[in-house]
């Protein structure tokens, strides 16, 4: 028999899989194809990696058809999944069959890297389908005659249309709480749903963001969460608080002002002279109160940084300065000083960073004659005490 391995992570399968083995299956005329998910370490299970009974399960949904088996056999292994060691168990099984090893393009570039590839290619024929239209089907037989040393013959690529999809694409769209169902089938998206696979902890906040914001500040806000997770995990604070405050900063960006002085007022805020008069200062100060308010968030932390990551205060504690310092390198910040601020940020001078972006607020704030707050200029005092002692 002619037998295809098609092994992989499937975290989840997708269209991109199925296409890939129904392509192979015909041009390589094979009778079956193995499926074998690739085992996960325990410790790797999480949001992003699901368990590999989970993965065996949505593979059986994807691989139906009677010459797709779905076999656990690197996952029972429990051990790193090198592919050399699954071929010597298989050629045990059927030494008698003839194997054909199924990859995507981009695997097959990077093949001269798998442990022990010089001793899997006498026992399989190396079956590639494209991935992606960059890698065409001269580059694939170029690599496999000047790298693996293949004759023409001794490869087969099935040069077809590729599926652009990738695992990657389906967990955001499910951590995003959008649909995935096009790229998986309506079985496995739901049953990643009901098993709560690839849920992002917060989820739910980004769903409620995703309402309340605009694409430009919805996308900002994943930023700045990233960016204060990074900077958190660099100045040892907690990676998943600092990532919940970036992503809900400005929650109250896109409301209207009276909806801001609605909330603010049952808040108990009474605005100052300087804020009365600046309503660009207003969602933060909503922002503190929509958390305390609407969302019941208790921790201290968290809503001084949201109230504070626009002004700055006095004496802002570590935290707070992750994530006003967040708010200014987010990915798709592209002000002339970025870089600067970027490299400042990340280069164990949090309160430099601080500094170059007060002084660039305060400065452009008072060329245009705006209206600057208290709680800045006290923000910079403090910094440059701080830094004279
Ligand atoms: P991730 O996005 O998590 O890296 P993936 O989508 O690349 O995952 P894997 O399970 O890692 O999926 O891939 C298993 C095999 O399937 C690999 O050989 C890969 O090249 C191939 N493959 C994955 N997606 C496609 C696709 N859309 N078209 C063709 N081959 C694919």
């Amino acid at each position: 028999m002619r037998i295809g391995i098609f092994g992989g992570t499937f975290n989840p399968p997708h269209k991109g899989h199925k296409k890939l083995a129904l392509n192979i299956k015909e041009k390589a005329d094979l009778d079956r194809i193995i499926i074998i998910p690739t085992f996960t370490p325990p410790h790797k299970e999480g949001k992003d990696l699901a368990s590999g009974e989970h993965r065996i399960k949505m593979c059986e949904m994807m691989f139906t058809e009677d010459f797709f088996t779905v076999s656990d056999m690197e996952i029972s292994r429990r051990d790193k999944s090198y592919t050399y060691y699954t071929l010597l168990e298989l050629k045990k099984v059927c030494p008698d069959d003839e194997l054909f090893l199924i990859i995507g393009s981009d695997m097959l570039l990077s093949f001269h890297t798998w442990f022990r590839y010089e001793d899997i290619l006498p026992m399989v024929t190396l079956c590639v389908a494209t991935r992606e239209d960059k890698v065409d089907y001269s580059e694939l037989l170029a690599y496999s005659k000047d790298v693996l040393g293949l004759g023409k013959n001794e490869i087969i690529i099935a040069d077809t249309e590729p599926y652009e999809c990738s695992s990657t694409d389906v967990r955001q769209q499910l951590s995003l709480g959008l649909d995935a169902a096009y790229m998986t089938g309506r079985e496995i998206y739901d049953y990643a749903r009901l098993n709560l696979l690839y849920e992002s902890p917060f989820s739910e906040y980004k769903r409620l963001l995703r309402d309340r914001l605009d694409d430009y500040r919805f996308l900002h806000s994943l930023n700045v969460a990233e960016s204060a997770a990074f900077l958190a995990d660099m100045y040892g604070e907690d990676r998943d608080k600092a990532y919940f405050a970036g992503l809900l900063h400005d929650i109250m960006k896109n409301e209207n002002k009276s909806d801001m002085l609605k909330l603010m007022e049952k808040g108990g805020i009474i605005l100052s002279r300087t804020e009365k008069a600046n309503p660009k200062l207003w969602h933060a100060i909503a922002g503190e109160c929509c958390l305390r308010t609407e969302l019941g968030i208790k921790d201290e932390e968290i809503l001084s940084a949201v109230r504070y990551h626009t002004t700055g205060k006095e004496a802002m504690s570590l935290f707070d300065k992750i994530i006003y310092v967040a708010d200014y390198i987010s990915a798709e910040r592209n002000y002339p000083d970025v870089e600067t601020m970027r490299s400042l940020a990340v280069g164990n001078t949090l309160d430099e960073a601080c500094l170059y972006s007060l002084q660039y607020t305060l400065k452009s704030l008072s060329e245009k004659k705006g209206i600057i707050h208290e709680d800045s200029l006290a923000f910079y005092n403090d910094l440059i005490i701080n830094m004279k002692q």
